[in-house]
């Protein structure tokens, strides 16, 4: 299903131009046009779901399957450095756009980007609690 008032439902079906970089019976892959790094790309589902929450198993599977060939692919051509694959899920993740899409982000020494986070130290109970939280 397509979403009538989502930017990148128009952008994956070719309703919207766009630099495409590659394109699929499921997928469109299109540069960011606020790029973090050059060639920094988007692989956008042609169908509509608002994030990882609501993807398919099956989806999720070949987006990222594609990932890994844009990677690669896009590595020979940029010559780039290294990779981050970046995939954010609402807004305190800092999603903006609610349409699943997955960063393609060249990486480039010294480019200047800082696509980390800060390690924190949590005890070990916490980390205990954490645990047993997770695998219950
Ligand atoms: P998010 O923060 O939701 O993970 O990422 C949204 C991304 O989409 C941002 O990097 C932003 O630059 C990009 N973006 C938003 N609107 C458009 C658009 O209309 N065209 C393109 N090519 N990129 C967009
Ligand atoms: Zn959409």
């Amino acid at each position: 299903m397509k979403k009538d008032d989502c930017i990148f439902c128009k952008i994956a079906n070719g309703e919207i131009p766009t630099n495409s970089i590659y394109e699929d019976e499921k997928f469109r892959v299109i540069l960011d046009m606020g790029p973090a790094t050059k060639g920094h790309a988007l692989i956008l589902p042609k169908e509509h779901y608002a994030n990882l929450y609501e993807l398919p198993e099956d989806w999720a599977a070949e987006a990222m399957v594609l990932a890994k060939r844009m990677a690669g692919s896009m590595t020979e051509k940029l010559g780039c450095d290294g990779f981050n694959l970046v995939q954010n899920n609402n807004p305190c993740a800092g999603q903006t756009v609610f349409h699943f899409h997955l960063h393609l982000i060249p990486r480039y020494e010294n480019d200047g980007q800082e696509i980390l986070w800060n390690p924190t130290s949590p005890s070990a109970e916490e980390l205990k609690e954490i645990h047993q939280i997770l695998t219950k």
